[in-house]
């Protein structure tokens, strides 16, 4: 019987996108693609590095659908042999590629790896209480509404458990969408966004190509929270190099205060391979600032932040210093991040005793650049 039911799972599969929130990722959101890459993959700092840049492309509803289907199929299955194995923990033992398919991961070819994905994906968010779900990819802003209904009221039909629907959106595709069209999406079950804010100074996002300005930022982010999203802005300091710090910082402070969105996340500047950014940095036309005037430009961000969401670090990329035992971070890692404002004094005092390490035990922009995990 457990030998008829692997069968019935090595033949499920459906189509997992390269990225997600590491957010989503610590709540083990079930991953639904519904768009393939990133519409705009002009960002200097991005250029649609992490979908390889490759063509956007919208799935049809029906396509989607049928991968919601077969992760409902694989969760039965699942669901099935815990009972059997004496708990979902218990499966953690068989599903393996050993175990699936008498291989090691780096043997696997295409096929099976996708289905090994869908497979531990689905476990994940079981384990986790089934409880998120992440629309994929870069922008499903950029769906026809209807659409992304579709989709959204069929995930939370065919998974009633799913309490927090979420998925990236490009703000210039959130401001083209009406007050009225974002509530019936609300309505549905789409319930967080995540947006790229970078910058909240005009002159920042012109330079990197966000392809957005402030004022439209501050529209879409608005109209997001009156339709009634939960709203998760990022900001990444260091992106406006030595010659722009202040004005990022300081206009930054100024957007999110005008917005006041449930979460600010914090994504330190790293020059990423393959992109303009990178290569600016390299021909010495863009100088990235140093670990304190780093923590410096976090600082004037912060001292001027007056929201009531909460202030997150949740990337490994975020400062950080070496000591003989590791690496220690010097904010803390966790998705819900500083209360704002009952914890900016502690936030701005983390930094000031960041300050006084000496900056050669920083982990340092220029080395994150070379990792490949990146
Ligand atoms: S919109 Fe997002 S994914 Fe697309 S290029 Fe810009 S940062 Fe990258």
């Amino acid at each position: 019987m457990v030998a008829s039911e692997m069968e019935k799972l090595r033949e499920l599969s459906f189509e997992i996108g390269p990225i997600r929130p590491p957010s989503e990722g610590g709540s083990s959101s079930l991953l639904i693609r519904a768009s393939r890459n990133c519409p705009w993959s002009l960002c200097k700092f991005c250029y649609g590095t992490p979908y390889n840049r490759e063509k956007f492309q919208l799935r049809s509803v029906e396509e989607v659908k049928r991968d919601i289907d077969r992760a409902k199929e694989i969760s039965e299955l699942l669901k099935a042999l815990a009972k059997k194995f004496g708990g979902l923990y218990r499966l953690s033992e068989i599903i393996n590629p050993e175990f699936l398919y008498g291989k090691e991961i780096s043997e696997l070819d295409r096929e099976e790896l996708k289905n090994f994905e869908s497979i531990v994906n689905v476990y994940s968010w079981l384990r986790a209480g089934a409880r998120a779900a992440f629309i994929q990819d870069a922008d499903s802003m950029i769906l026809p509404t209807n659409m992304l209904i579709e989709v959204v009221s069929y995930l939370k039909q065919v998974f009633p458990s799913l309490e927090r629907i979420t998925c990236y959106a490009r703000a210039k595709s959130l401001a083209r969408k009406t007050l009225g069209e974002l509530k019936e999406l609300r309505k549905a079950g789409l319930s967080r966004l995540h947006v790229g804010l970078e910058s909240g100074d005009d002159d920042v996002l012109k330079y990197v190509n966000k392809g957005v300005t402030s004022q439209e930022l501050i529209l879409a982010s608005r109209k997001a929270k009156e339709a009634g999203f939960e709203l998760s802005l990022y900001w990444m300091p260091g992106l406006g190099g030595k010659s722009m710090t202040k004005q990022h910082a300081i206009n930054t402070a100024k957007v999110l205060n005008e917005v006041n969105p449930d979460f600010v996340r914090t994504r330190r500047f790293v020059p990423r391979k393959g992109t303009p950014l990178y290569e600016e940095w390299k021909r010495g036309t863009f100088e990235l600032l140093s670990p304190h005037e780093e923590l410096r430009e976090i600082r004037m961000m912060v001292e001027r932040l007056e929201i009531t969401g909460k202030l997150c670090f949740d990337h490994f990329i975020n400062p950080a210093y070496k000591t003989v035992l590791g690496i220690v971070w010097l904010f803390k890692q966790d998705y819900d991040g500083y209360k704002m404002p009952e914890e900016k004094a502690r936030v701005l005092e983390i930094i000031d005793n960041g300050l006084k390490i000496d900056e050669s035990l920083y982990v340092r922009a220029e080395e994150l650049s070379q990792l490949s995990t990146l």
